[in-house]
Parts: structure tokens; sequence; C-alpha cells
């Protein structure tokens, strides 16, 4: 079988067999409704295997268990706190920056059809952004504040901690989405003291298509999907039993491992960076590289198209990404890396590698010798 070495972790992880193990069951033998825990043995298991998988996400960020509602994925939870202040508002200003992830930037956007207004701020050169200029945006109508905890491209970490303190001063909402960050570094909701966190399971060895929002306050926001009364009535929809499972196994997985898992992914990356630096001339790192996840590494590389470099790369089975994934089929060039300030010839250039726990020193030292030679080959066919 072709070799494979995943360095796109941050597009989507693999199940951990642990993981896939937990949530067999509920496929097939533990199949009840969880809302059925009144009427049944049947059913009353499986509310007792949703209240678990909630205590286990709730650790995770050191939050209470009734503050998290289930959701179908990290696009859903930011959503769902986006949306959910604003209709429950009725009118208002949102301040968010011009590099979170579509997931923000779009309903944002949306918003505006119904009468929202907002302002995107600047990132810096190296991808941060400025409070100043978030404290300069404020209005008397702002209504919420989302800043992304950690960037998905660039996996600069953002001062989150002071921006809640400026909105809560403002007597404004402050969300943040932290499907990046959670169970790749400290994610405490008690420090951060926001009001809303999204997160996402398959961005850290768990199931696609389920993810949570952490919500301080239930009365704050007006439901999106109405229906049944799962979810204290805010989110209905039977709930995803094999997904929910999944996600609670990840973040327990992930809280025990936390301090260990971090310190092997930032050896591979700057491992991965030294020994690139050390071959090839004409790299830059798009972004700080403090303040940055431990997994995240995007590097632009002088004369060298990335398409190129990531078709070679695939044909080796060594699999990364020329930008998010979610605008993997967009022609234009990535709105982080713009807003980074790089020109559109310097974002086609550039190559996120994004590392995961199931990475070996063998796979790194297989992956750099072929794309070592792939470089100096493009470099040469180019003249
Ligand atoms: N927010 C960020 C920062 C992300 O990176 C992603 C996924 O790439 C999402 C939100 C969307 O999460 P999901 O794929 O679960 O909808």
């Amino acid at each position: 079988m072709k070799k494979l070495v995943y360095l796109d972790n941050a597009a989507t992880t693999p199940l951990l067999t642990e993981v896939l193990d937990e949530m067999m069951p509920y496929f097939k033998d533990s199949f009840a409704n969880p809302m059925t825990y009144m009427q049944s043995s049947l059913g009353l298991d499986a509310f007792k295997a949703l209240e678990k998988a909630r205590n286990h996400a709730a650790s995770l960020i050191n939050a209470k268990p009734d503050n998290i509602l289930f959701t179908g994925s990290g696009t859903e939870s930011d959503n769902m706190a986006i949306k959910g202040v604003a209709f429950k508002k009725g009118k208002g200003h949102i301040i968010t920056s011009k590099f979170e992830h579509h997931a923000v930037l779009h309903t944002v956007q949306a918003l505006q059809r119904h009468g929202f207004s907002f302002t995107f701020v600047d990132i810096d050169k190296s991808g941060f952004v400025d409070i100043n200029q978030i404290e300069d945006a404020i209005r008397d109508d702002t209504i919420l504040i989302s800043i992304m905890h950690a960037n998905n491209e660039i996996g600069t970490i953002q001062p989150i901690e002071e921006i809640s303190r400026l909105a809560h001063k403002n007597g404004i909402f402050f969300h943040t989405d932290a499907v990046q960050s959670c169970a790749h570094i400290d994610v405490d909701v008690e420090k951060i003291e926001c009001d809303f966190l999204s997160i996402s399971a398959h961005k850290f060895n768990g199931p696609k298509g389920v993810g949570f929002l952490y919500i301080k306050d239930k009365d704050s926001v007006y439901p999106l999907i109405d229906g049944g009364a799962q979810e204290w009535g805010l989110r209905a929809a039977t709930h995803n039993m094999p997904g929910i499972v999944g996600l609670g196994k990840a973040c327990e997985i992930a809280q025990n491992n936390l301090g260990f898992q971090k310190e092997k992914l930032i050896n591979l990356r700057d491992y991965f960076l030294n020994t690139l630096l050390q071959n090839i001339d004409g790299i830059n790192v798009n972004g700080s590289m403090h303040n940055r996840l431990p997994q995240n590494l995007n590097i632009r590389l002088d004369g060298i198209n990335n398409d190129a470099l990531l078709l070679g790369m695939n044909r080796y089975g060594i699999i990364a990404a020329g930008g998010s994934a979610c605008a993997a089929t967009d022609t234009v060039p990535s709105h982080v890396l713009i807003a980074l300030g790089l020109t559109p010839e310097e974002a086609s250039s550039s190559v996120r590698f994004s590392f995961g726990i199931e990475n070996t020193q063998e796979e790194i030292e297989y992956a750099l010798d072929i794309i070592i030679s792939l470089v100096k080959k493009l470099r040469l066919l180019r003249g």
C-alpha cells in the first residue's frame, strides 16, 4: 500500500481507534433515544451516555455540563452564537476580524440582510488582531464581539482574555471560535470569561459532524432550529448519539494527553521547519512563531506554486494544504494570507503543514526528503 504521511490535521484529523470503539454500540445495539429516559431502561442508558459525554466536554474547557450545547459542527456552533444573539437582540452591530473562518465571516455578512451592521478589524503582519482597533470600533449599538482563539491557517493565538474583558466593560457579549485551539492548548472558559465558545470534534481525533457550543447564559440566544425539547429547546433534533459519545471520548483523551501532545507537536514542527531552512533558500514563515498553535506551520516558498508542490507531494502520499479546507475549491487566494499583507502571488506560494498526534519522526524524515527534492526540481524547471 502507498505510504500516507498526513500533514493536514487542521483540515480534519483521523478518528482514534478508542473513539471508534466507544461509538460502535450506539450505531446498533444501544440505539435508544435519550429523550425516552423516563420510559425505559434502554432510554435511560442512552441518556446517561449523553450526559457522560457532556461532562467530558465540559471538563475539557473547565465549564459546567449545563453550559454545553451539542451541535452538528463547529460551523453550527458559530452560527448558533452569532445569529442566536443577533436574533434575540433584534438589531445592532457586530465586531469581528478579517481573518476569521468563513463560518464566522459569512454568518456575520449574512446578518446584514436582516439589518445588522458589522466591522471587520485588521490583523497585523504577525497575525494578531489589534485590541485598540477593536476598542475604536465599539459603538453604542454593538451587541457582540467575535474573535477566534487561534487561526486555522497560520495558527496565531489571539489575546482573547483581554478582548473578552474589553467587551464586558462595554456591556457586549464575547464569542470565540476555539475550533482549532481546543484540545491542543489550554482552553478554559473561566479564564477567558467568554459568553460563547465553539468547538468541533473532528479537529481533535473525534468524529465529523458533531460539535458543541459553550453558552454562559442560555437566555442570551434564540434557537436556530425549532422543534423538540432537546438541548433545553435551543437545538431541536434527535441527538446524534454515536457522534456525541465519540466527541465525549475524544475530549477525555485530549484532556489526559494535552501537555504531552503539545510538546511532541512542537518538537516535530520545529524539527521540520529547521530542516527545511537548512536545505532550501527562500523560505519565510507566515505569521509569528510565538503565540502559535503547536501543530501549525505555514510557509512561503519563493518561486513555488503551491498547487504544483502539493500535487507532487501527493504522488508520494504526503498530504498538506494550500489554504483552509473549506476554501479549497475557491480560486481566489486565501483571505487569511491576504489579511496578513501577502500579495496574491505570495499567497499562492504558501503551504500549510499541520501535524497530528499520530505523526512519527520517521514520517517527518520521509516527507522532508521528498519535499526538499521536489522544491529543488520545481525551481530548476522554472529556470
Ligand atoms: N472554525 C474554524 C476555525 C475552523 O478551522 C473550522 C473548520 O475548518 C470551522 C470553524 C468549522 O468547523 P466544522 O468543520 O466542524 O463545521
